[in-house]
């Protein structure tokens, strides 16, 4: 028999994840496996944020795809244009590719020409390139007020924009200017944390207020002027540097498609059981791409455990044998914030299933964190690459 095609759609740690459990279980007799990515590299994105604070270079946290081919795993650097799951085929800029099963892990994109006022003292760490910006403008930076501004919702991990304050209060205190500066996250949401329920934002709002980070809720951005941001209400709140959380958009191949879930901004519509696209049983999404159809935070951690499901359901599909979980529907997520470190376990089975608010606990701050939080940048580059 031909060897089935699996086509993976994405480089991100869903994909990566995926394509390499299906090319650890499956023969090259029993699969092809191809992931198509148009950047060719994958990035750590967690350690964005130390990009920004220049305890990393960009090199230090990608990797070329092409590192997978060790694995047996073909690799196209190619731009998905569109998914036709009606007929088993893709087309890139390049190519019209058949498959037998599709995973899609496009993700999501954090759109910087969406943030109007972009080109004055803004940055973002959510791009490399953002990050280096914020680098920069952090150089020599020794007196005045730092905003950190989200956007809008959703967006790539939800406790990030903390994080970030956290990491350049501490900064500019090492650097000797914490009592010159002031540091506040604006918000879209009421409290910090909203959705993930009240003890959630209690423990955000203690770590807050210890800190001396200040929280400017119920607020949206329409655009960052020169020196202050105009919110959709008509207020000015001075800034000297923004650090940005822009709007994000779904994959183009998604959102012009038949694929696309309008009651999740456009993202992928998914069974939220099967993480299958309703009505195809060999069309898988997992990652960012599906979150908003799940309800839930876009995490790497997400399309983790997803990855490894709908690897194993493929697995299981070609081999008639193998047994895989159900996904975890419970994520951690590791904080730097200078001081120490923290995490954030959730349990989103009820969010998920219930529309309720997950079940989450707050652990840490130790130092120990911070370390727990290098320690998985090594092995995640070291594990897969
Ligand atoms: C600053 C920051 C901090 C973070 N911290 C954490 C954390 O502590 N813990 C955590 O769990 N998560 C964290 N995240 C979130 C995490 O990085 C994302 O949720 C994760 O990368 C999503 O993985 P994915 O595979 O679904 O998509 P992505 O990582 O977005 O990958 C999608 C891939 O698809 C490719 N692609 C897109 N469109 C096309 C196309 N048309 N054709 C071909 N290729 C395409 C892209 O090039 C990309 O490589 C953080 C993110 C940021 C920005």
């Amino acid at each position: 028999m031909a060897p089935k095609k699996i086509l993976v759609l994405g480089g991100g740690p869903g994909g990566v994840v995926a394509a390499s459990n299906l090319a650890k279980r499956l023969s090259r007799e029993e699969a092809e496996i191809t992931i198509i990515d148009k950047h060719g590299f994958h990035v750590f994105m967690p350690s964005q944020l130390w990009i920004m604070t220049g305890q990393r270079e960009p090199d230090d946290i990608r990797r070329p795809l092409k590192l997978l081919e060790k694995r047996g795993i073909r690799v196209l650097v190619d731009e998905v244009k569109s998914i036709k799951p009606e007929e088993h085929s893709i087309i890139t800029s390049n190519d019209k590719l058949d498959y037998d099963y599709l995973v899609v892990a496009l993700g999501s994109t954090p759109d910087v020409s969406k943030a109007p006022g972009y080109e004055f003292n803004v940055c973002t760490p959510w791009t490399i390139d953002g990050a280096l910006k914020c680098r920069e403008l952090l150089r020599g930076f020794k007196k005045g007020s730092i905003v950190v501004a989200t956007m809008s919702w959703p967006y790539k991990c939800p406790p990030a924009p903390f994080e970030a304050a956290f990491m350049v209060k501490y900064l500019l205190e090492q650097r000797g200017h914490g009592r010159d500066v002031d540091v506040n996250v604006i918000h879209f949401w009421s409290v910090p944390m909203e959705p993930f329920g009240p003890m959630m934002s209690a423990a955000f709002k203690r770590f807050m207020d210890q800190y001396g980070i200040g929280f400017i809720g119920k607020t949206e951005v329409e655009a960052f002027k020169e020196k202050h941001i105009e919110t959709m209400s008509g207020e000015k709140i001075k800034y000297d540097i923004a650090i940005a959380v822009p709007p994000h958009t779904p994959p183009e191949p998604i959102l012009n498609s038949d694929l696309s879930n309008p009651q999740a901004y456009g993202y992928m519509k998914i069974d939220k059981m099967t993480l299958r696209l309703p009505g195809y049983d060999n069309v898988y999404g997992i990652g960012d791409v599906i979150a908003p159809s799940l309800g839930i935070g876009m995490a790497g951690v997400f399309a983790h455990f997803q990855a490894e499901y709908v690897a194993s359901n493929i697995i299981d599909d070609i081999k008639g044998t193998y047994m895989g979980e159900h996904y975890n529907m419970s994520g951690v997520c590791v904080m730097d914030m200078g001081y120490v470190g923290a995490a954030v376990y959730c349990d989103f089975t009820k969010r998920i299933l219930e529309d309720a608010y997950p079940d989450c606990v707050m652990l840490g701050g130790m130092r120990a964190f911070r370390a727990v939080k290098y320690a998985f940048e090594r092995y995640w580059l070291d594990k897969w690459f």
